[in-house]
Parts: structure tokens; sequence; C-alpha cells
């Protein structure tokens, strides 16, 4: 039997590892990682994670989440709505057999990037959404989540 370390949560589809992918991932591989849980946080990344499986189909494994917060780190971040889980939800069920698990998804009431009671809603609403989908989007299994924290 063959050992080797599973990283169940990375970004390796994030703008920061485009450079110098190459030598992410050999080091990655040299370190023993036989598997990187690729979560994402917007669907905007979903096409690149499907790319990077197929690029490294023995390493990378697909997870779709929505983030609870929306448009990167900088002054445009903002709480997640409904709209986006409905963005996402038609890739979770037509790529339903590359996932390995649901995630990146949580809530984040940081009370600049969550300062209404609309906002939580709709996060909470999201949350529990993506949780109940995940079901229906894993054909005869249940797909783990991977939470935000
Ligand atoms: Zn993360």
């Amino acid at each position: 039997m063959e050992h080797g370390f599973v990283d169940c949560h990375c970004h390796i589809s994030a703008r920061e590892f485009e450079e110098d992918l190459e030598d992410v991932i050999q080091r990655t591989t040299e370190a023993g990682v036989k598997t990187l849980v690729a979560v994402t946080e917007e669907v905007g990344e979903f096409a690149r994670v499907l790319q990077l499986q197929e690029r490294y189909p023995d390493l990378v494994a697909p997870c779709f989440g929505i983030h609870p917060l929306q448009g990167g780190g900088g002054s445009e971040q903002r709480s997640v709505k409904p709209q986006d889980l409905d963005a996402a939800l038609p890739h979770f069920y037509k790529h339903r057999e590359r996932l390995v698990a649901v995630g990146e998804i949580g809530l984040d009431f940081t009370p600049w990037c969550a300062p209404t009671q609309q906002d939580r809603d709709d996060q909470m609403k999201v949350f529990v959404e993506t949780a109940q989908h995940r079901q229906g989007a894993g054909s005869a299994r249940e797909r783990p989540l991977a939470i935000s924290c």
C-alpha cells in the first residue's frame, strides 16, 4: 500500500499560483502529497479547477463552493447573495461526478462585509441550500462539506 498525504483544503486555483504552478506542484508531490482537494470560493474559479484536474488528474480533486464573502479580498468584497448560488448550481450538477466534496461554504459576519441583517440572512440561505444541494449533486453518495471558518 502506498502512503501519502491529502491536502483536504487548498486554493490551488488562486491567481497567486499562476506564475509558479509547476514548481508548486513539483514541491507538493515531492513532499508526499497524493491528493489536493481544490476548493473554490466563487463560480469564476470552477473552470480553472476543472482545468487543473485535467492537467493533473492523479493529484487535483475538484471541490465547488461559494464562499460567504464574494469579490476577492479587496474593496469589492461583499456578502454572498442567493444569485451567486443560482449561478453555481448548474455547474454543481453538470460536473457532479468530478466533485469529491462541496466547499468552501460557510458564514462570515465580519461587520464591514455583512453589515445588514439581510446580508446575514442571505449567507444563511446560501449555506443551508448549498448543503442541501450537495446530496442532489452527489448522485449515489453525499459529498463532504468544506466549511469556511
Ligand atoms: Zn479556504
